[in-house]
């Protein structure tokens, strides 16, 4: 199904909007501070999905966040003032503190988002909490075409049926309701059907994440660069003509698109790991990404924004000059790609090296023509 035929469908749109979510392009000072913030509020889950980047288990972990520390990191964010503070797990309804924790966020200013997990503990009431804690939108999982693909990632029969009745309970919250799709070899050939299932219920974004084998998440089950690739193109086709916004998550590679598009306008550059982003995991660590696991630092000890800013590897990683590897270090898209960290990471070892989901070759001569 995914081929290089696909690219005749792409086109020019006038969604700007939709574009720039699509390719993760912004105008924020990211040297300055990140514009999303992720926290693990617990590793606590009681699913168990084939991929989960953080190998969530039932109970939480022994060394994880206090309800003072959790307070203390809520402060930090703050001071951080991102654009998006999203509270993640594990399943983060397993944080008995986490309605207080949330009204907090919004008091000091945030715009929390929830990532919860579909499980018992995600109910109605649950999601009119959250609206009530002052949640701006919950982000939920479906990762398959029906029932028996989706539960078979998941790990438990019921979670496809559960997070179907969430969609609604979120859009009748009036939150914005995201779903986020984990593109594997297990499910790709149903993208299109998956994309036709997120527009029956409602959603404003669809987040379409590349497989990082990080956690459960094993490498054989990303797809194969040229399938990453057609699926690239085959989002950029449709971004214009659905009616939500489409977000690609460890695959910049899109941006590539952009520039042969014409679109967003040059100068802005892309969003990514420890670009823009950066994760505080359930024991305090600050990483550039929830799939990049490398501590630059604890704020148990340290100041999230100040490793952020400072970080040798934060700094690295927002420069495209520091890239190293043969692919990626001569690029000319670097400086708005840069290829997905986390993935060059867990394949690897090297945070800066290639990327192994891109197809791209650039020629050696390149390195001195940044896109920039
Ligand atoms: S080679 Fe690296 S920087 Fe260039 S397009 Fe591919 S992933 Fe992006």
């Amino acid at each position: 199904m995914w081929n290089a035929e696909r690219s005749d469908r792409t086109h020019a749109s006038d969604q700007e909007c939709a574009l720039s979510s699509l390719f993760g392009f912004t105008d924020w000072d990211v040297d300055d501070r990140p514009q999303v913030v992720i926290w693990e509020a617990t590793r606590a889950c009681a699913l168990a999905c084939r991929h989960c980047r953080a190998s969530a288990r039932p109970r939480p972990g022994p060394d994880e966040l206090t309800a003072v520390e959790g307070e203390k990191l809520v402060a930090q964010v703050a001071a951080a003032k991102p654009q998006t503070f999203v509270m993640t797990g594990g399943d983060p309804l397993e944080r008995p503190d986490l309605w207080h924790l949330m009204r907090l966020a919004r008091t000091l200013g945030l715009r929390p988002a929830l990532a919860p997990s579909a499980t018992p503990r995600l109910t109605q009431e649950a999601v009119r909490q959250a609206a009530a804690a002052g949640c701006t939108g919950i982000q939920l999982s479906i990762d398959g075409a029906d029932a028996k693909e989706h539960d078979g990632m998941r790990g438990h029969p019921g979670t496809f049926a559960r997070t179907l009745e969430a969609c609604g309970w979120v859009r009748e919250a009036g939150l914005a309701l995201t779903v986020a799709t984990t593109v594997t070899r297990h499910n790709v050939e149903r993208m299109a059907e998956m994309c036709a299932l997120v527009e029956r219920l409602g959603v404003a974004r669809w987040s379409v994440f590349f497989l990082v084998p990080t956690g459960r998440a094993r490498a054989q089950d990303m797809v194969p660069p040229a399938v990453a690739e057609a699926v690239l193109i085959w989002l950029h086709s449709i971004a214009p003509s659905v009616p939500f916004a489409i977000k690609t998550t460890e695959a910049p590679q899109i941006r590539r698109l952009a520039l042969a598009s014409g679109r967003p306008a040059p100068g802005r550059h892309g969003i990514g790991d420890g670009r823009g982003f950066a994760f505080v995991s359930a024991t305090g660590d600050i990483c550039p990404s929830g799939f990049l696991p490398l501590p630059a630092g604890n704020v148990r000890s340290d100041d999230l924004l100040a490793t952020y800013r400072h970080h040798p590897l934060f700094r690295s990683l927002r420069d495209p000059d520091a890239l190293r590897g043969e692919r990626c270090g001569v690029c000319p898209h670097r400086a708005w790609c840069g290829g997905s960290r986390s993935r060059a990471y867990a394949v690897s070892g090297d945070p800066l090296g290639d990327d192994p989901l891109c197809l791209y070759e650039p020629q050696p001569a390149a390195r001195g023509e940044s896109a920039c």
